[in-house]
């Protein structure tokens, strides 16, 4: 991919920004003093904030009026430092990529986990913490542990039911949250070529549900008739002449067991659909299994939501609008709320002009902003609290992360099948075999939606009003210090040069630990530009593993130690910080004095974050010690004035009983990365 030339104008690496960046970049003083203008191309998004409450149109109203010194301030902020700004309305950053920015070959660094969306387009697009993509716009490199390959060889091709979102809910059955990571999922095969490039999006989307550094198809013609669809014309010639360059080497595809560390191969042809969870994407389940499975979660829906991010598409919505007019056409509703997110404001406008739409309301359906919405919590919901299944086309559904439920099963499945089961009200309805009882009584059965187009027959409605273009403001950017929503930061403090000694263990996590639950967002998102605030937070949604309590009290105890001048840890499980690119997770420990966090593993980016803040990542180095820790123990770290690549850490835990005991422990700093650790942060050092 490397080898094509460059479009005029294009993009080469072109970070994309959530807000709590700026605000970092306010306080990296070395940055402020010299930079007049981001060194990459970069847009910001403002697409988390708006809380699904009512309608689209009314929800933005009041998210305006209740957000306006944030979108302020990142308005100004664009404006000053040359950034591109989508404000709010605009759509979510993935689709907005993807419509805007994304090509094959593109290089792309998102602050969001499913920036890997772009991988439909051609990209190599990834999702980082916050630091590092403010080094990368102050014109800093960025680094990446060499990922190893991983190729799903595709077949056949999908049809009646089975829709590309029904391809990434078997993957992530085979590979499991961890089995991408430090890896790159590669589509290749004569099935990929099938796919429209938003299905592709779709797969490469909730490859960051694998923990896969990214997800990537190959450049192909469904990808130029997208960027056409898109006013993308020229570009697309472009792609064309390099088409050879671009497509995968016909060696590789017949032989990719040479090639990759691992090859999964999947026959569309036979693929059935899936409906995943409840609290993980990587409980797959055949739909044909829902009667006969306890999936844990009960057979009544109480609410249905398809769009987001992952399924939005003109494609996706036209056979969601088809499964509709089946309905009406046998004068039935769905006998459960169904919530539409549009991932744009370009889909909704298309949509809503091409009909689909009005066959989605006619069922019923609530059509919310083109924004996040409930797919992160930001969901007024009345009728929650007890258990009760949810079923989305959503990416992700961790215990809490939609209505800040835990007795809330998300079942994830395509926006066809959730359509469907709108419609019937039950989980266990297969609408390939299962009959519905039309308005007359007579009972039927939903023929599978038709072959829907990719992408309009006359082109996209353009969405210019919510873009402001990035410009060059000498307005100073200021903060209003009195401000509840947004708080200046200062450079941490260096690393004091001394070992750990005797910290206590603020908590030990007990399984699933994602940075949903370390940093919960719902109702807490208003605070992210105000770190204090934001930081009450702090693993209020993980399971202690001494009390079986979830986090109850955690960041007070924090700031009682930090009170008292005395650092702390936290003890991790499995994968911990999997899920979300959320920089949070690691500011609030570092803001709240925390030394270390020592986990039988890692997920990458929540590493990668920590290091950034300054604080001590590490691994035992036999996963059975977490059982040695106990509540009242304590840890020293010794020789950290040593600390070496590949080198152990020494430590020593501190029974409450008196007695002590060694505790071998494992890094993966680079050099350059236990220089940040000693600097206090990877920013200090720019
Ligand atoms: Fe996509 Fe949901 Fe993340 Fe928004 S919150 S970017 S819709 S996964």
């Amino acid at each position: 991919m490397s080898r094509i030339r460059r479009p005029s104008g294009s993009t080469r690496r072109s970070p994309t920004v959530s807000w709590s960046v700026w605000i970092r970049l306010l306080t990296a003083d070395c940055v402020s003093r010299s930079l007049e203008r981001v060194a990459v191309p970069a847009t910001i998004h403002c697409d988390h904030l708006i809380e699904a409450r009512a309608t689209g149109s009314s929800d933005l109203l009041a998210s305006r009026a209740e957000n306006g010194e944030i979108y302020d301030f990142l308005r100004r902020a664009a404006a000053k430092y040359g950034l591109g700004f989508w404000g709010p309305g605009a759509g979510i950053i993935h689709q907005v990529v993807l419509e805007t920015y994304a090509f094959p070959g593109a290089m792309i660094l998102g602050t969001d986990s499913h920036t890997p969306n772009a991988g439909g387009l051609g990209a190599c697009a990834v999702g980082v913490g916050g630091a590092d993509a403010v080094e990368v716009l102050a014109g800093l490199p960025w680094e990446l542990r060499y990922p190893r390959r991983i190729a799903v060889v595709l077949t056949g091709e999908l049809d009646g039911w089975t829709s590309p979102k029904d391809v990434i809910l078997h993957v992530a059955g085979v590979l499991g949250v961890a089995g991408g990571t430090h890896a790159i999922v590669e589509y290749i095969g004569p099935g990929a070529r099938t796919i429209s490039a938003t299905g592709k999006a779709t797969i490469t989307n909730m490859g960051a549900e694998l923990g896969a550094t990214t997800s990537i198809f190959s450049a192909d013609a469904r990808m130029l008739t997208y960027l056409r669809a898109t006013d993308r014309a020229a570009l697309a010639e472009v792609v064309a002449d390099a088409l050879d360059l671009l497509a995968p080497d016909p060696a590789v595809e017949a032989n990719p067991d040479s090639y990759y560390d691992r090859v999964i191969r999947l026959d569309l042809s036979t693929l059935e659909p899936h409906i995943n969870g409840p609290h993980s994407p990587d409980r797959a389940q055949k739909i044909s299994a829902m009667k006969r499975a306890d999936v844990g979660a009960p057979d009544a829906i109480s609410t249905a939501l398809i769009g987001s991010c992952t399924n939005s598409s003109y494609q996706d919505m036209s056979r969601a609008a088809d499964v509709a007019a089946q309905a009406l056409a046998h004068g039935l509703r769905a006998v459960v709320p169904l919530l539409v997110s549009p991932g744009s404001e370009r889909v909704r406008a298309t949509i809503a002009r091409d009909g689909q739409l009005e066959l989605l309301e006619k069922i019923g359906a609530t059509v919310l902003a083109s924004a996040c919405g409930p797919c992160i919590g930001q969901w007024r919901r009345t009728d929650g609290g007890a258990p009760n299944t949810i079923v989305t086309s959503f990416n992700r559904n961790f215990p809490g992360r939609n209505d800040g439920s835990t007795a809330t099963r998300n079942m994830i499945a395509s926006p066809e099948i959730v359509t469907a089961l709108a419609l019937a009200g039950r989980l266990s309805f297969d609408p390939r075999v299962d009959t519905l009882i039309g308005a007359d009584g007579i009972p039927f059965v939903l023929t599978p939606p038709a072959r829907a187009p990719e992408v309009p027959a006359q082109s996209f409605v353009r969405a210019d009003a919510y873009y402001q273009a990035p410009g060059l403001s000498s307005d100073p950017l200021t903060l209003d210090p009195a401000s509840e929503r947004l708080q200046a930061l200062s450079p941490w403090p260096a690393w004091d040069g001394r070992d750990l000694v005797e910290a206590p263990i603020l908590m030990k996590t007990s399984g699933k630990t994602t940075t949903d639950h370390i940093s919960p967002a719902g109702p807490w998102l208003k605070y992210r530009g105000h770190l204090d605030k934001f930081s009450d937070n702090f693993l209020s949604g993980a399971t202690n593993a001494f009390t079986g309590e979830v986090g109850v009290g955690i960041s007070a105890l924090a700031r009682r130690y930090q009170a008292a001048g005395v650092r702390w840890i936290v003890v991790g499980d499995h994968n911990y910080g999997e899920g979300s690119s959320r920089e949070h997770a690691a500011l609030s420990p570092r803001w709240l004095g925390g030394a270390a966090v020592i986990a039988r593993s890692f997920a990458r980016i929540h590493e990668s974050n920590l290091k950034k803040q300054g604080l001590l990542a590490l691994t035992f180095v036999d996963p059975r010690d977490y059982d040695r820790l106990g509540a009242r123990d304590r840890v020293s770290l010794i020789g950290l004035s040593g600390m070496s690549p590949g080198a152990p850490i020494a430590g020593v835990i501190h029974h409450a009983d008196g007695t002590r005991a060694p505790l071998a422990l494992a890094h993966s700093y680079t050099a350059s990365q236990i220089a940040w650790f000693r600097a206090g942060s990877a920013l200090n050092l720019c």
